[in-house]
């Protein structure tokens, strides 16, 4: 009798990007599936950046070159990785066009191209004093720049300002003023130096309960704190942020937090962005809005959460599971809950922690339970646990292992809820 061949179907995932969620998407749906399906990552280019070290650099806390490493190498064996631009995606042809002219058909499509920088959408950021009196280390060339800046600086005024949300990693401009609070101190010349923290929000952050313990914070370090000014212009060589209602803000040194964008392919692709560029997904699968076969990972998202690594490593369990759900046309998980955690660098070797979700605003307690690190709360423990995070991020976070104790979900037990009426 003659043997039946069978088939097998190899389905293929694209993933765009090979930043934190594409390196761990990538990694994670390689384990769950083995050799059932082929995985194509994109990037643009092969230094992949360890983003939460570039708050250290400008303070000579951290090695700009200890911060990168190869892209290629922190994926498993067996996925495809291809050097290039992605120039659009077609979604109703279910293909990538990259700018090499390469064409990649996909089953289903990760985006995971993150946020990018454009400090040119403000008037005059990049024009006089750009890199010499105005500074940003959101970015490698940016932080290392900044570093010559500081370790120039002598005195004045220091003006640290977000122009608008969102942007990566909400605290980090916040730990910035309290390490140039520290690194001033640590020189001697703290008196010499004014430092002034200028957000559009009408508080120190968007959180009350956090809020209120930030700008408790900024004032004890006696950092001033500028509240809705939405900033229209950077004149560099009048050293003044002038926002759009006139208000103004003298500086002799500035660290902007540019506003941020989706990329710009995104733009090419019919229906897959909203009007920044970012993709609008399902809150809870994060299933694109734009097609079923697309899911969405990381600061690329338009979702009610922050972006932050903190996030898209929450997201990249759900996001494998439903994926693979997707392409065996199984009901998808709605577990993810915008689980965020963040440690704020607070300087003299402490961090505060925050921990929350879609539902739950940052509050007091402990981490991960009744007993661990203190939320809300200055502790040299959470100062280790900021620094430990580099380890975890290239030897768990990236290769997609879980991080023992730390539930994809936002855990309740330990955080001290407010009482409400009905308890
Ligand atoms: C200064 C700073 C401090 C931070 N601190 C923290 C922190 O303490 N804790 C925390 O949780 N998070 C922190 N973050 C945020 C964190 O780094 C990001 O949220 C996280 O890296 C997001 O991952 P992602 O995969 O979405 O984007 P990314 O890691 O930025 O990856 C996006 C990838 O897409 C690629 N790409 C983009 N466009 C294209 C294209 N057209 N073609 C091909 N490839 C493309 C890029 O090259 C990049 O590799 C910080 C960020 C900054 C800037």
């Amino acid at each position: 009798m003659r043997r039946q061949k069978t088939e097998r179907v190899t389905k293929r995932i694209v993933i765009l990007g090979s930043g934190t969620g594409g390196t761990l998407a990538a990694n994670r749906l390689r384990r769950a599936s083995g050799e059932q399906v082929k995985i194509t990552v994109v990037d643009r280019d092969d230094d992949h950046v360890y983003q939460p070290g570039l708050l250290f650099v400008p303070f000579g806390l951290a090695a700009p070159e200890d911060l990168v490493r190869s892209r290629p190498r922190q994926l498993r064996r067996g996925i495809e990785y291809h050097r290039g631009d992605v120039d659009r995606v077609d979604p109703d042809a279910a293909r990538v066009y990259l700018r090499d002219g390469t064409v990649l058909a996909y089953d289903a499509l990760v985006v995971a191209t993150g946020a990018r920088l454009v400090p040119e959408e403000t008037e005059g950021l990049t024009g006089a004093g750009w890199r010499d009196t105005v500074h940003t280390f959101y970015d490698y060339d940016g932080a290392m720049a900044l570093e010559a800046a500081l370790d120039g600086f002598t005195g004045g005024r220091l003006v640290v300002n977000v122009v608008d949300l969102p942007i990566k990693c909400p605290v980090a401009p916040l730990e910035f003023c309290f390490l140039a609070d520290w690194y001033f101190t640590e020189r001697g010349i703290r008196d010499r130096v004014r430092l002034t923290y200028v957000t559009p929000l009408d508080a120190a952050f968007t959180k009350p309960v956090a809020a209120a313990a930030l700008a408790g914070l900024l004032a004890e370090k006696g950092i001033e704190l500028v509240t809705e000014f939405n900033t229209g212009e950077v004149d560099g060589a009048g050293g003044r942020l002038v926002s759009y209602d006139g208000r103004e803000v003298p500086f002799d040194l500035a660290v902007l937090v540019p506003l941020h964008s989706g990329q710009s392919y995104v733009d090419r692709s019919p229906g897959l962005g909203d009007e920044l560029g970012f993709v609008p997904a399902d809150p809870h699968t994060l299933q694109a809005k734009a097609r079923p076969d697309i899911f969405v990972i990381g600061d690329a998202a338009a979702l009610p959460t922050s972006k932050a690594g903190s996030v898209t490593h929450f997201e990249g369990t759900v996001l494998t599971r439903n994926v693979l759900r997707y392409l065996a046309g199984r009901p998808l998980d709605t577990g993810f809950d915008g689980h965020t955690n963040c440690f704020i660098e607070s300087g003299f070797r402490k961090a505060m922690l925050i921990d929350f979700d879609y539902d739950t605003e940052p509050l007091t307690g402990h981490f991960p339970a009744a007993v661990g690190l203190p939320l809300l709360k200055e502790s040299r423990l959470n100062h280790w646990g900021k620094l430990m995070f580099s380890w975890l991020y290239w030897h768990s976070l990236l290769p997609g292992r879980d991080i023992p104790g730390i539930s994809t979900r936002m855990p309740r037990a330990g955080k001290h809820f407010p009482v409400t009426a009905d308890h």
